[in-house]
C-alpha cells in the first residue's frame, strides 16, 4: 500500500521531523495538538491540523480516541508516533491496525514484549544477545536470590519488572542487604507501578551506554546501522550522544551490530529498533529494547546517509528495506546536542518565550527544532526544545565544528543548556573520549564546587 496521508501523533521537534520525511516523500501530513501547541511549528506546516484536547497529556497527545476520531475525519492513511507519548503502547499500534491505518512502528506483539523487561530480557537471551548475569526472570524467594547474587557476584542491582524512565532499582554490596533492600524494592514498585515482581543483575560498575540502531522490514530482513554512545548522562537522562562510540573498533561494531540484525531477522522485525547495551571491558551487556524511533537518530543517519524516518515509512507500506547491510557505509564522526529550556546550572525549568531566534548554519550543521521568534514554550511537556547537530571527518572535526555551531546559536528569552553544552565540548577528558555513564554527574558536581 502506498500511504498518501499520515497523521503525525506527537509534538515538537520531533512532529516537525516527521512532516519533513512525508513532504519529500509527497505525502500529505496531518497535525494532530492540544491547545497548548496551537502556534507550534509543525501545525503551521502540516496540510491539515486537528485540535484534541487540552493541554494535559493525558487528554490529548495520550487520548487514543480522539487521536484515531482525528485520522478517521482527517482520512489519514496511517499513524507515525514518534517518540514517548503512545510510541511503545501495544494496544495503541493494535488499536490504528484495527482501524485499517498503518501503524509506522514495529508489530504490537513485539511492542510487548520488549515493553515488558523480564520478557524482553528472556527473548533477548533465546536470540542470543549477551545479557547482564543474573535472575532468569522474576525471584520472590530470598534463598534464590542469594544464590543468584553470589553467582553473579556483589554488588547487584534490584530491578522492578514494571519500572521505567531509570525508577525501580536498587543496589545492594553485600548478602546482609540483600533481603531488606528486595522488601523494599519490591514495595515501592507496588506503589510506583502496580506491580511488586523485582528480578536480579550483577551491578556493573563503571559502564558506558553503548545502543545499536537496527532495521526489519517485517519478514525475516533486518539490519543494523552500527552504534551510538549515549554515555553522557544525568539522572539517566542522555544529554550528548556521538556515532560512532570512541571506543569500539570496526570489528567490534561488526559484531555485535551482526548479533543484533540476525536477533532482529529471526524475530520478525518490522521497522526501526534499538538494543540498549552496558559496555564495560569490552562486553556487551544487553539493558532494553526500545520498539521506536529514538530521539538522538540524527547521528545515525549523518553517518549512514540514510533518513530513518522515510524507511520507517517505507517497511508501513510493505516495502522492503531500501538497502542491504553491504550498502551501509559508516563515514567520518556525528555529534548531537539535546538543547533543553532549562537553568544551565540547577536543571530547572525555564519554559518561556523566545525574544530573539539565530540558528547556526554552514556545512554539515543540523538543527532539529520547533522554535522560532515569538513562539511560546508551553510549560506542560518535555523541556527538550531543540537538536543541534552536526557532523565532521573527524571527531576532532567534529568537535570543532559543535563549538563554533554553538556559539552561533542564539536563543534569547530563556534559559538554556547550550552553556552546559560548551563547556563539556572544552573538558580533557570528553575530548579524549574517556567518559562512562557516571562522568557527567561527577564532572556536574566538580564544576559546582569550583
Ligand atoms: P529504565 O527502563 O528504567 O531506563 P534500564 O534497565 O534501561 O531501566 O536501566 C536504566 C539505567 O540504570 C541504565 O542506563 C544504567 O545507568 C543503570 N543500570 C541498569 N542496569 C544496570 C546494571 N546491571 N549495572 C549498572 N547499572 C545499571
Amino acid at each position: 500500500m502506498a500511504i498518501e496521508k499520515l497523521l503525525i501523533a506527537n509534538r515538537g521537534e520531533i512532529a516537525l521531523r516527521i512532516h519533513r520525511a512525508c513532504h519529500e516523500m509527497g505525502i500529505k501530513t496531518v497535525a494532530v495538538h492540544s491547545t497548548a501547541d496551537a502556534d507550534a511549528m509543525h501545525v503551521r506546516l502540516a496540510d491539515e491540523a486537528i485540535c484534541i484536547g487540552p493541554p494535559a497529556a493525558k487528554y490529548s497527545y495520550l487520548n487514543i480516541a480522539a487521536i484515531i476520531s482525528a485520522a478517521e475525519i482527517s482520512g489519514a492513511d496511517a499513524i507515525h508516533p514518534g517518540y514517548g507519548f503512545l510510541s511503545e503502547n501495544a494496544k495503541f499500534a493494535e488499536i490504528v491496525e484495527a482501524h485499517g491505518l498503518a501503524f509506522v512502528g514495529p508489530k504490537p506483539e513485539h511492542i510487548r514484549t520488549m515493553g515488558d523487561k523480564i520478557e524482553a530480557k528472556r527473548t533477548a537471551g533465546a536470540l542470543g544477545l549477551p545479557l547482564v548475569p543474573g535472575s532468569d526472570g522474576a525471584v520472590s524467594d530470598v534463598e534464590e536470590a542469594r544464590a543468584i547474587a553470589d553467582a553473579a557476584g556483589y554488588p547487584v542491582i534490584i530491578k522492578a519488572a514494571s519500572g521505567g524512565g531509570g525508577r525501580g532499582m536498587k543496589v545492594c554490596t553485600s548478602p546482609d542487604q540483600l533481603e531488606t533492600l528486595m522488601q523494599q524494592a519490591g514495595s515501592e514498585a507496588k506503589a510506583a507501578f502496580g506491580d511488586a515482581t523485582v528480578y536480579i543483575e550483577k551491578y556493573l560498575g563503571n559502564p558506558r551506554h553503548i545502543e545499536i540502531q537496527v532495521f526489519g522490514d517485517g519478514n525475516g530482513n533486518a539490519i543494523h546501522l552500527g552504534e551510538r554512545d549515549c554515555s553522557l548522562q544525568r539522572r539517566h537522562q542522555k544529554v550528548l550522544e556521538e556515532a560512532p562510540s570512541p571506543v569500539l573498533s570496526q570489528a567490534e561494531r561488526e559484531r555485535i551490530g551482526g548479533i543484533c540484525a540476525k536477533a532482529m531477522a529471526d524475530m520478525g522485525y518490522r521497522g526501526a529498533g534499538t538494543i540498549e547495551f552496558l559496555w564495560e571491558n569490552g562486553e556487551f551487556y544487553f539493558i532494553e529494547m526500545n520498539t521506536r524511533l529514538q530521539v538522538e537518530h540524527p547521528v545515525t543517519e549523518m553517518i549512514t546517509g540514510l533518513d530513518l524516518v522515510r524507511e520507517q515509512i517505507r517497511v508501513a507500506e510493505g516495502k522492503p528495506l531500501s538497502v542491504n547491510q553491504e550498502d551501509i557505509r559508516f563515514t567520518g564522526h556525528a555529534i548531537e546536542c539535546r538543547i533543553n529550556a532549562e537553568d544551565p546550572k540547577t536543571f530547572a525549568p525555564s519554559p518561556g518565550t523566545v525574544t530573539s531566534y539565530h540558528v547556526p548554519g554552514g556545512m554539515h550543521v543540523r538543527v532539529d527544532s520547533g522554535l522560532y521568534q515569538g513562539y511560546k514554550v508551553p510549560p506542560y511537556y518535555d523541556s527538550m526544545i531543540g537538536k543541534l547537530i552536526v557532523y565532521g571527518r573527524t571527531r576532532e572535526g567534529a568537535i570543532m565544528r559543535l563549538r563554533r555551531a554553538l556559539e552561533e546559536y542564539v536563543i534569547e528569552g530563556m534559559k538554556t543548556t547550550i552553556p552546559l553544552h560548551q563547556a563539556l565540548l572544552k573538558d580533557p577528558e570528553f575530548l579524549n573520549g574517556d567518559y562512562t555513564i557516571k562522568w557527567l554527574e561527577e564532572w556536574l558536581a566538580r564544576e559546582d564546587g569550583q
